[in-house]
Parts: C-alpha cells; structure tokens; sequence
C-alpha cells in the first residue's frame, strides 16, 4: 500500500509502495539528536519501492561505529526526511515518524537499547535486537 513521508513544512514528500524491509526504533543518542525525541523510528524500504516526489534537500555525511551514512534534510524547515546507510546499499531508510498521513505498522525491533530512556516502554512484542548487524540476520 502507497504511502507518504512529509517533512515538517510540507515541501519535501517522499512516497513509498511497500512497507518497510526493516523497520525498528533506535535509542542511540545520534538518532535523539536527529528527531529532538526520545528515539528515532527508522524504516528501510528497497531503493526501487522509494519515490521523491517534491522538495530540496540538503544533506550531510555522519559517519560512526556504523558506518557512512548520507543524511537528506528539506532545505527549508530542516526536517531529516531520508538517508543513505553504507551498510545497507540498496536500501533507504525514510524517518518513520514523517509517515503520518497514513502511519506505519508497528516497527518490528528495537535497537541500542542500553540508551533507553529510563521513563520509556514500548510494547513487549517488539523484539530487542542490539546492533545493526543483528538486525538483517
Ligand atoms: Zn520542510
Ligand atoms: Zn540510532
């Protein structure tokens, strides 16, 4: 089912025709930096299923622990909409949280979870999973 990511001011939209290949939370403090909340929602799509429709971007390389990763932001109101992960080539990875139009499901596992916030709980169905590699296992 189509679905739309918008950032904060509407201009940059970016639409997909599946759900997410990966799709977790994140409580690393890279990705509380990024969303300004208490964790990221990252959902990976197949770069084929992924459209940019409108909007300029700027972007920047982060580069951690995890790899390279080429960040997209709209150039207007700063909103950090999708990016590139080195580690998964022929994917990218759309901020969960902009789908909200028409929300995602559930996302599937939760990584770094040592950096949780300690007033935080998520439902028990979603599965803890420790690093990036765990993941794509
Ligand atoms: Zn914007
Ligand atoms: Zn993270």
């Amino acid at each position: 089912m189509e679905k739309t990511a918008k950032c904060c001011c509407g201009s940059c939209i970016v639409k997909v025709k599946t759900d997410p290949v990966i799709h977790g939370v994140c409580h690393c403090n890279n990705c509380k930096k990024r969303t300004g909340s208490a964790f990221g929602i990252s959902a990976y799509f197949k770069a084929s299923e992924v459209e940019l429709l409108s909007g300029h971007y700027h972007q920047y390389l982060l580069e951690n622990e995890q790899g390279k990763q080429q960040r997209y932001f709209c150039s207007s109101c700063g909103t950090t909409l999708y990016w590139k992960a080195e580690i998964f080539n022929d994917l990218i990875g759309i901020a969960g949280g902009c789908f909200v139009d028409n929300p995602l499901p559930a996302p599937a596992f939760s990584s770094m979870n040592d950096n949780q916030c300690h007033w935080l709980s998520l439902a028990d169905n979603i599965k803890l999973s420790f690093s990036q590699k765990d993941i794509l296992n």
